[in-house]
């Protein structure tokens, strides 16, 4: 950007100086109606933003690049901007233009920064996806030890765990925040995980980090005097915390959001799923990228935001805690016995609002009079679901919700009384306050709205008052409102006693006119009513905001006690209508599911109108199955639908079987199909093994591990030979539980070789040259993998079919004959040209087709038709 110059405006001086401080961020500096951006700034926003690019004035000889966007409109292109990576320094007049006048001619109105707004500190209802968190992140270490803390601002969740450099994939991939904040200068070491997950990097200088002044910093700001009223924090916790403390800072100008006190996450409460798992079980994101066709997709009935939040939660941190399982799935377990009870509670959760986002606007003074009747309305219906709640035999999770959905009267009260039904986005123009809340407020609309009608009733009092019929109230700009009469009249009204009521103001050519000093009054009223009725409501406003947020702690247990209500009511509609049962958990090793479906198959395959195959699996004693089978037989599909199935019930849902009995799974490891990473230079088969080595290296006892199809990214034998050795590291080293398809039929063989291996195969049945898949899993092998018929279904051409078959047929025979050398056999095959002709020549039209064409069906008697038959037959 150009520097300064003498040449430059106070306006534009004013600019270059609070761009300045905004280096890495496009400066909206307002102007009137708009935020205008100036070089560079303008150049990268009309372009990521598409709007025209123009200039406005010059600084040393060079036109300055311009672009600006409508106040009114503004969220949308920040929306934009804050999706295409930037961030955005939004900065405001501080005063009005008419204001800097009066400190002299040429002065510039007065300008700040109010907000820089980033990925991770959104709050407006248009940025955000209500049923999904928004979280901002900070990793730190302190010496050895590492700690990741979080933070979603539009709902105060405030989180922290120990978090070791080699977990910080896996955990940045179980919450994808969407920034993350690290020390000044170490951007590079964090910019390959954070481009994976698709995060936005941010950095503060080491000072935000330490952790002495750090623990200063949030004892200050949570008003304790010890942290350890939260609990016991490892050096590197306080740092993490303390760092977004300070980007809070920085970018909301020192507005603090209502945040929680700060919750410690063990590190191994939750199932531990890595990225790799999490993208190929498509848990909240589907292969394509979006929600769609993904298991949260699949599985969220739920009716409210916050109940979608959390359902998200349940699901990208399924729990490893028994007690806490429980808790949760018997909520479900009482509203699947009880559905009408749950079906009308869900009536009313439908208009449940989102507390958490309103309170947490307001308290960062971006709420409005909505925010508040957000509120009251969520109070509401927590007050009439409360009613309805019977509670015979109430969970105890629910008992403890549905006790805090009562108790919140005096705001609600407050709000009902204060609010109008159904009032305005923008406290600022005012209109939101109900009629009878405030005397004076109403005083004050009667003037405004009704002051000619005021008038009209001062000038029939006037007129009653003096005798004189004929007396007008008037009004013009010198004078303002004043009574008017002609000079006959007047005379009257100058006399005792009318003259200590009405004051002579003009004499004219044919009329006298007065003032009195209740017209003045009046006057000075209703011009200043309009201005009084928005003052008074922005202090109501204020007011009703200052007791809302005083509640939030309140408000903000309300609103998860709806979430549960609403998850549990949920899942249970869920599991009555797909016929879910409860998992049984425990603390073994068990993995026994009768009937099991795979949620998002199954839902797509509704509207073809195929059934899905529901299968068994049972990894108690042979912890291992071998799955072979054709592809598309649906080996995947099991694979995946197993390990859902696992991710499901330590959400707390009940699960696609018929009856499923879980040992609790400590960590989940999928490498399902093949991806080329090419964007990072690897090939599918390196991506493969990494993903692989990362199995084999971190599995424990209590593992789930479903692998497909590894070693299919090389040449034959060192495929085999890698998925060989996999499948025995897995049995003898890592014994967990794992579910392994491969198209190597020669590994079926290792199932005699080792204890707890078993074979298993998906079924399929050949008819006339055909597959048929059957999608039955069953024990024992294939014994074909019939991938020449799926070619052929695939739509390969005949030809090439046809010379596979030949090809194979003799790699089989030499194989069964005891020839091991493949290349003598390759060598031997007739050539290509001795096969079928190519598809591609014409096809022949026979005699009978040329017969069918040419007859006239309408046109034959019934013998004639016979006799054609007769015909016809004798041609083929
Ligand atoms: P594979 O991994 O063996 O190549 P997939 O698991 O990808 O096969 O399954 C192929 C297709 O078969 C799936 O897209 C699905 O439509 C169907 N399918 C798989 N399993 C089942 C099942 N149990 N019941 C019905 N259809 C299934």
């Amino acid at each position: 950007m150009a520097g300064k110059s003498g040449n430059v405006t106070p306006m534009m001086a004013q600019y270059l100086e609070l761009k300045a401080q905004y280096a890495d961020a496009l400066l909206f500096y307002r102007m009137g109606d708009f935020y205008e951006m100036f070089f560079d700034d303008a150049v990268a926003a009309s372009s990521a933003l598409d709007i025209a690019l123009t200039k406005r004035g010059k600084l040393n000889d060079q036109d300055i690049p311009m672009c600006g966007v409508p106040v009114h409109a503004a969220e949308g292109y920040l929306l934009t901007l804050i999706r295409k990576g930037f961030r955005v320094a939004v900065c405001e007049q501080m005063e009005s233009p008419e204001e800097a006048k009066k400190r002299g001619y040429k002065a510039v109105v007065k300008r700040d920064v109010v907000r820089l707004v980033t990925p991770g500190t959104l709050t407006e209802d248009s940025l955000l996806d209500a049923r999904r968190h928004n979280y901002l992140a900070a990793y730190s270490e302190v010496r050895d030890s590492g700690a990741l803390a979080w933070v979603d601002i539009s709902t105060g969740a405030f989180h922290v765990m120990p978090c070791p450099r080699v977990s910080l994939g896996p955990e940045l991939a179980r919450l994808s925040p969407r920034e993350l904040i690290v020390v000044d200068g170490s951007e590079a070491e964090f910019q390959e995980l954070a481009d994976d997950a698709a995060i936005s990097l941010s950095s503060l200088g080491g000072a935000a980090f330490d952790s002495t002044a750090g623990e200063k910093r949030m004892t200050a700001f949570f008003g304790v005097k010890s942290l350890d009223a939260f609990g016991q924090f490892e050096r590197s916790e306080v740092a993490a915390l303390a760092a977004i403390l300070e980007y809070l800072e920085i970018t909301q100008k020192g507005k603090l959001p209502l945040l929680g006190s700060p919750v410690r996450e063990q590190q191994n409460s939750a199932m531990q799923i890595d990225a790799a798992t999490r993208r190929s079980l498509e848990l909240t994101q589907s292969m394509q990228g979006g929600r769609n066709g993904s298991l949260l997709s699949t599985v969220d009935a739920t009716l409210t935001a916050a109940g979608a939040r959390l359902l998200e939660r349940r699901i990208s941190s399924p729990s490893r805690n028994l007690q806490t399982l429980i808790s949760r799935l018997d909520p479900v377990s009482y509203f699947v016995d009880r559905s009408a009870d749950g079906e009308n509670l869900r009536d009313l959760l439908r208009a449940v609002p989102d507390v958490d986002r309103a309170l947490s606007r307001l308290a960062l003074d971006r709420g409005g009079p909505r925010d508040l009747a957000a509120i009251r309305n969520a109070i509401g219906q927590a007050t009439h679901l409360a009613d309805r709640i019977i509670d015979d035999e109430l969970p105890e999770l629910l008992t403890f919700a549905a006790s805090s959905l009562v108790g919140h009267d005096d705001i609600l009260d407050l709000l009902d009384q204060a609010l109008v039904a159904e009032p305005p986005l923008l406290a600022r123009d005012g209109g939101f306050v109900a009629e009878g809340y405030h005397e004076e407020l109403d005083e004050m609309r009667t003037l405004r709205d009704e002051g000619r009608s005021v008038i009209a009733k001062m000038q029939a009092e006037y007129a009653e008052l003096a005798g004189v019929s004929s007396l007008k109230i008037k009004h013009n700009n010198v004078l303002g409102y004043f009574i008017e009469t002609t000079a006959t009249h007047a005379e009257r009204m100058m006399s005792e006693p009318l003259n200590e009521t009405f004051i002579h103001r003009q004499t004219t050519a044919n009329q006298i006119r007065f003032t009195t000093v209740e017209l003045s009054e009046i006057e000075t009223r209703i011009l200043n009513a309009g201005g009084r009725t928005l003052e008074i409501e922005k202090q109501i406003f204020e007011t009703l905001k200052d007791t809302v947020v005083g509640n939030s702690a309140q408000l903000n247990q309300l609103s998860a006690s709806l979430a549960e209500f609403d998850i549990a009511t949920s899942l249970a509609a869920l599991a009555r209508r797909e016929q879910w049962v409860r998992p049984e958990l425990d603390s073994s090793r068990a993995f026994e599911i009768e009937g099991g479906r795979h949620p998002v198959v199954e839902e797509a395959l509704k509207s073809s109108g195929d059934p899905f195959v529901a299968n068994d699996c049972s990894l108690t004693d042979a912890s291992i199955w071998l799955l072979t089978g054709p592809n598309m037989a649906g080996k995947s599909t099991f694979l995946r639908q197993n390990a859902l199935i696992a991710v499901l019930a330590q959400a707390g849902s009940f699960v696609p079987a018929q009856s499923a009995k879980i040992g609790l799974v400590s960590q989940i490891f999928s490498r399902v199909g093949a991806s080329d990473d090419l964007a990072r230079g690897r090939s599918t088969f390196m991506v493969e093994m990494v993903e692989t080595a990362a199995i084999l290296n971190q599995a424990d006892d209590r593992a789930l591990v479903i692998l497909d199809e590894i070693g299919r990214g090389t040449a034959t034998y060192d495929g085999l030979s890698i998925a060989w050795a996999t499948l025995e590291h897995l049995h003898d080293v890592n014994r967990c539980r794992a579910l392994f398809a491969t198209h190597y039929h020669e590994m079926s063989a290792l199932s005699a070789k080792l204890d707890n291996v078993d074979n298993a195969t998906v079924a399929v049945k050949e008819w006339e040259g055909d597959v048929i898949f059957l999608h039955e899993v069953r024990k024992g092998t294939a014994d074909r993998s019939y991938g020449v018929q799926v070619a052929r279904l695939a739509g390969l051409p005949p030809a090439v079919i046809e010379r596979a078959k030949v090809v194979l047929e003799a790699l089989e025979k030499g194989e069964r004959e005891g020839g091991s050398n493949r290349k003598a056999i390759i060598d031997d095959l007739p050539l290509f040209a001795a096969t079928p002709p190519p598809v591609a020549e014409p096809a022949k039209v026979s005699e009978v087709e040329i017969k069918l064409k040419e007859l006239l069906p309408d046109e034959l008697t019934p013998k004639e038709a016979l006799n054609l038959i007769y015909e016809l037959r004798g041609l083929v």
